[in-house]
């Protein structure tokens, strides 16, 4: 990493976020925030889609091609040696940034969408049969929807929707009325990708976990803005994915308690996931090995692992604490906007700000925000629990001064 960011966070240490994070030096962290769009500064507010990222995770990922680009696992020569070693680094680096107790507990994927359909398919094919459920929240990503709604279909188990009210909360007493005995698994977002709400993870385990439920927390618009920890949670699984924290994309995590991975069925078959293969019968690898089939997306892991570098050095806390001013500000700023109506107001809120203008539609607004140099995402509705309002998503990046 370059000395930049880090040696400015050291010196705010105990003073407000404004100064332990100094986001001026930070952004040069990243070379994208450097170009102009239509002569405008780049104003980069789309994070909750993807994030940027900073020069040493292209550089991780860059000197992987440069200098050892090998296959991992199977070589015994020096590059492998290499690539193996820094891959799996990166696994142990995940596992401490989610203080997951064993690193095999630390599955590679693709993204929190392979992550999710890998349960689907793993744990759906053992554990669900016809006249199960499988219970969800009104708030879920469609990554969270979908794939149940196939496991549901093949099976004939039926998906149960725990609702939401006004301020875009889940209402627990209708959450805790749904679990049932037939439920065999809770699917619920630790943050939601539209709304900002940040769900009380830790709650929801102990009710599910009252009935034997195990619960899978989709993390994607968590594991950007809080300090996740998965034993303090107590969740069963846990997904996120690498390019929302400032990695590259195609690469993402499911963590599962040892005892629920190893009872799984494989997800897919192929190379690295069998211990030994014959025509006859295949025995398969231990985890986190028996959910990795195939050649992974090497590179991607290790730039993953140069991101972890950089979230801790530039420390959470301070990203989050910096966050939350930067979240108070824009709604503050955008309240008092005449025709501008916040959508998600929870009491437990990350940086995510969606708000409907009346009567201009979403795409005019993100138009005339492109002529600024501002990317945010701007999108009619598409999900079910909103459905007659116009949608204006924000992420506040962090590395976004508030005076700009
Ligand atoms: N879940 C949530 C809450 C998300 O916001 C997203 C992406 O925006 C996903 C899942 C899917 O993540 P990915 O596309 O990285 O698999």
């Amino acid at each position: 990493m370059k000395a930049g960011a880090a040696e400015a966070l050291s010196a705010g240490e105990h003073q407000g976020a404004e100064r332990a994070l100094d986001v001026e030096r930070v952004r040069e962290d990243f070379p994208i925030l450097k170009q102009k769009v239509h002569g405008k500064p780049l104003v980069y507010l789309d994070n909750a889609a993807t994030s940027q990222k900073p020069v040493t995770v292209i550089e991780a990922e860059e000197r992987f091609y440069r200098e050892y680009n090998s296959n991992i696992h199977r070589g015994v020569h020096q590059l492998s040696e290499r690539a193996t070693k820094a891959y799996e680094d990166a696994r142990v680096k995940i596992q401490h940034f989610l203080n997951a107790g064993e690193a095999r507990e630390i599955v590679f994927v693709r993204g929190t969408t392979e992550a999710i359909n890998l349960v689907a398919a793993a744990y759906g094919r053992k554990n669900v049969q016809a006249g199960d459920e499988i219970l969800i929240t009104a708030m879920e990503h469609h990554s969270n929807i979908v794939p149940w709604q196939i496991l549901c279909e093949e099976k004939g188990a039926r998906l149960r929707v725990a609702p939401v009210n006004d301020r875009g909360e889940m209402i627990f007493e209708e959450f805790e009325k749904l679990l049932n005995s037939r439920t065999r698994l809770v699917s619920v977002t630790h943050v939601s990708n539209v709304l900002g709400t940040i769900n009380p993870v830790r709650e929801i385990v102990e009710a599910a976990h009252r009935m034997n439920v195990p619960v899978l927390v989709d993390g994607a618009q968590a594991a950007p803005h809080l300090k996740v920890d998965v034993r303090e949670l107590d969740c069963d699984l846990y997904a996120m994915s690498s390019h929302k924290i400032f990695g590259p994309t195609g690469i993402g995590v499911l963590y599962g308690k040892a005892r629920l991975l190893e009872a799984m069925p494989p997800y897919q078959g192929g190379g690295d996931m069998i211990s030994s293969v014959s025509f006859e019968k295949t025995i398969y690898n231990v985890i986190p090995y028996k959910f990795e089939a195939g050649t992974p997306n090497i590179a991607a892991t290790i730039g993953l692992g140069a991101a972890i570098d950089y979230i801790n050095q530039l420390g959470l806390d301070n990203v989050a604490a910096y966050e939350h001013e930067l979240l108070e500000y824009a709604t503050e700023a955008l309240s008092g906007i005449p025709g501008v109506r916040m959508v998600g107001t929870a009491r437990q809120k990350a940086s995510v700000i969606s708000f409907v203008l009346d009567g201009i539609h979403a795409h005019d607004v993100g138009t005339v925000l492109d002529q600024e140099g501002i990317d945010s995402k701007c999108r009619p509705p598409r999900g079910p629990r909103w459905p007659s309002i116009i949608r204006r998503r924000r992420s506040t990046g962090w590395w976004r001064a508030s005076k700009r």
